[in-house]
C-alpha cells in the first residue's frame, strides 16, 4: 500500500488492525465506522480487515464487505480488493479487472457515505445510533479513488498488487443509483395483498414477482438469482432487451422483435428513422445475399454511423430470424 499508493507518507512500521467483530451487519457497520473515525484521529497506518458498510441502495440499506480498508498517516482511506484470478507480467484479464473495479467503486460509493456521516458530529446516524460516531468533527475523510488490487503472482501462491483507478466506475455507479426507482413506489405500485414471502405456494409467488415489471438484459445472468424466469418472461414478451443492452439501444424506440420485423419488412415505421432505415437496408442487403445477387451498392452520401448502424442492424435481424449474420 505504502509504495503503491503512498510513498511519500512515513512507511508503516506496525499498523493497527482493530477488532471490528459485533452481532449482526449491522452491529458490524457501526462497529466499522467507530474504528474508521478512532484511525483518523489517531493518524498512523490503520487496517480494516473485512469491514462492514451500509449503502442506500433505493431507500433500503445494503450491507457490502470489502476485503480491507487502508486508514493512511493522512486520515485518507483506501479500499483493498483481493481477487484469485492472477497478474502476470503486472498486468491481469481486462475484463476481471474491470469487474473488480466496479466492485471496488460501490465500496468507495459506501465509504463516503461513511465519511461524511463521521464529518457530522452528534447526528443521528440513521443505523439507530447518535452521537457517539467517533466523529471527526467537521472534517471530512478523503476517500481515495485509486484502490489497490491483490492479485497471485505469475500463478504463484506469492501476492502482488496494483493500484486501480475507479474514478469512472464510481461515476457511474453513483449515477446509476440516483435513478433506481424507490422500493416504496414499486411497492405502492402492487396491488393489495401482494407478497413474496418464500413460504408462499410456487404458483402465488412466481404471480406476486410477474407484477413487477422488468428489464431483463443477458447481463442479469452473472448477477441474479432470477435471470432465467425473467429472461423466459422477456422472451415470452419478444423484447428486444434479450439480445443485449447494445442491441436495445441500436433499436432506438423499436422495443419488440415483431416491431423490428415489421420495420424491417417495410410493413411499419418511419422510413427517417436511423434505425428503421439500417434495419431495411440490412433486411435488403440479407435477401440479396441469400439471392446470390450482385451486391447492391451502398446509397450515395452513406457515412460511416450508417455503415455501422447497417452492420448492427445486419446482425440484429439475422440473431432474430436464427440464422447466422451475413459475411
Ligand atoms: S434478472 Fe434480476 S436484475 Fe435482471 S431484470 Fe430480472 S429481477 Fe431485474
Amino acid at each position: 500500500m505504502h509504495e503503491r499508493l503512498d510513498p511519500r507518507a512515513e512507511p508503516p512500521h506496525r499498523a493497527h488492525v482493530p477488532d471490528l467483530t459485533a452481532d449482526g451487519p449491522k452491529g458490524r457497520a457501526k462497529r466499522t465506522r467507530l474504528a474508521l473515525g478512532a484511525a483518523v484521529a489517531d493518524g498512523g497506518w490503520t487496517l480494516l480487515d473485512h469491514p462492514m458498510l451500509a449503502l442506500d441502495v433505493a431507500g433500503s440499506p445494503a450491507f457490502l464487505e470489502p476485503d480491507a480498508v487502508v486508514v493512511h498517516p493522512d486520515g485518507s482511506w483506501t479500499v483493498v480488493e483481493i481477487k484469485s484470478f492472477p497478474m502476470l507480467d503486472g498486468s491481469a484479464d481486462p475484463a476481471k479487472v474491470g469487474a473488480a473495479a466496479r466492485q471496488a467503486a460501490v465500496y468507495v460509493l459506501a465509504l463516503e457515505r461513511v465519511a461524511a456521516a463521521l464529518a457530522t458530529d452528534g447526528e443521528d446516524d440513521g443505523e439507530g445510533g447518535e452521537g457517539e460516531d467517533g466523529g471527526v468533527h467537521g472534517r471530512v475523510p478523503a476517500v481515495r479513488h485509486r484502490v489497490l488490487l491483490v492479485c497471485p503472482k505469475d500463478f504463484s501462491n506469492l501476492p502482488t498488487a496494483a493500484a486501480v483507478d475507479v474514478r469512472k466506475q464510481r461515476a457511474v455507479t453513483a449515477r446509476q443509483l440516483t435513478r433506481l426507482t424507490r422500493l416504496e413506489d414499486i411497492a405502492d405500485a402492487l396491488p393489495e395483498g401482494t407478497c413474496f414471502a418464500p413460504d408462499r405456494p410456487a404458483g402465488e409467488l412466481v404471480e406476486a414477482v410477474e407484477r413487477v415489471p422488468a428489464t431483463y438484459a443477458p447481463d442479469c445472468l452473472a448477477a441474479c438469482e432470477l435471470a432465467f424466469h425473467c429472461r423466459d418472461r422477456s422472451r415470452a414478451d419478444g423484447a428486444v432487451a434479450t439480445l443485449g443492452r447494445s442491441v436495445r439501444a441500436d433499436l432506438g424506440g423499436l422495443a419488440t422483435v415483431e416491431d423490428v420485423l415489421s420495420a424491417a419488412h417495410g410493413e411499419s415505421g418511419d422510413p427517417d428513422d436511423p434505425a428503421v432505415a439500417a434495419l431495411r437496408r440490412a433486411a435488403a442487403l440479407r435477401a440479396e445475399a441469400l439471392a446470390g445477387l450482385p451486391r447492391i451498392p451502398a446509397p450515395a452520401g452513406a457515412h460511416a454511423t450508417e455503415t455501422t448502424a447497417g452492420a448492427h442492424a445486419t446482425e440484429t435481424t439475422a440473431a432474430l430470424q436464427g440464422v447466422p449474420a451475413c459475411p
